[in-house]
């Protein structure tokens, strides 16, 4: 199979879309981003990795991070964390905090910040470095060291974040975190501000199409908690349109404000795509299009 002329032909396809989408400006360190780039890579189980356009070029991998930090603390620390994150979609803005009230500051889901700062709280506890753990881990999968935290990115973040600082102190206030606030802020911030390529992130995330097997052939997480990590992704991995992007490529996947997507394609291997323009619910709009292109084209979908 010519893994790079799939790639192509699938980019090709997205380039048509009339709508480039909006590059993220909420965090000022994120509006800097190119927005002509635009770059994809497949993963296969057994480690090879093709790419096309800009593949090897890193960016802010923002809440793609939140895979790894989900993983990770699962593997660290098992199934307790559901007492204190749920897994149904929100039905609203990944950052908004209107549900934290009425269900007593249990976040819906890991994906949105909300549940992500829960799930950095108990990686923090559980490791004593969450954005450590998460690094990493990243670069042991990408095999890759430059994989690394742009400390512009998180504290242009830090500065601008006041609806993060909000949902964590009400969250405290409930008594869902066990790490002062402004840690678990810390680490959250950081974690986003990773800066990775598709490359790396397809390598990294190819634990979960090989059932919880790590690159180096150990296990991080059983094949029931893979199972499970890629069904809250293909509900909840997309913000508000999880039902759209189902609807469109059929993968569990994960997408970021930088404008990565990583998707699993169980038992195959992953497509990382990245296009920092995005459309109104936070999702690539030529990295959707580009998955959709491939998925219809190969019918590699888990449906
Ligand atoms: N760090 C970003 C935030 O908290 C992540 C957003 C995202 O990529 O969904 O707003």
């Amino acid at each position: 199979m010519d893994y790079r002329v799939l790639l192509d032909d699938a980019m090709e396809t997205a380039r048509r879309s009339p709508d480039r989408g909006r590059v993220a400006d909420y965090i000022p360190a994120l509006a800097q981003a190119d927005p002509t780039a635009f770059g994809m890579a497949i993963a296969t189980v057994d480690g090879a990795v093709f790419g096309a356009g800009d593949w090897q070029h890193p960016f802010s991998i923002q809440s793609v991070s939140k895979l790894f930090t989900l993983a990770l603390a699962l593997a660290e620390g098992g199934d307790g964390l559901w007492a204190g994150v749920g897994r149904e979609p929100s039905g609203n803005p990944f950052n908004s905090l209107v549900q934290l009230e009425t269900e007593q500051g249990i976040p819906r889901n890991p994906f949105i910040n909300a549940g992500a700062l829960i799930v950095t709280d108990r990686l923090l506890k559980l490791t004593g470095d969450a954005v450590g753990a998460v690094r990493g881990f990243l670069q042991a999968e990408s095999g890759n060291p430059e994989v690394g935290v742009d400390d512009s990115v998180a504290s242009s973040e830090a500065r601008h974040g006041h609806r993060n600082a909000a949902m964590a102190h009400f969250m405290a206030s409930y008594g869902n975190l066990r790490n002062p606030v402004d840690s678990v802020l810390a680490h959250y911030y950081a974690h986003c501000a990773i800066t990775a390529s598709c490359r790396d992130l397809a390598l990294a995330g190819l634990f979960l199409a090989r059932h919880g097997i790590r690159a180096d052939g150990s296990r991080l997480l059983s094949r029931s908690e893979a199972k499970r990590i890629n069904a809250v992704l293909l509900t909840c991995g997309t913000y508000d349109a999880a039902g759209e992007f189902a609807y469109r490529v059929g993968l569990p996947g994960k997408s970021g404000v930088g404008g990565g997507i990583l998707a699993v394609l169980p038992g195959r291997g992953t497509v990382c795509v990245w296009s920092p323009g995005l459309d109104a619910a936070g999702n690539s709009v030529l990295g959707v299009a580009a998955l959709d292109a491939l998925t219809t084209a190969t019918g590699w979908s888990v449906f």
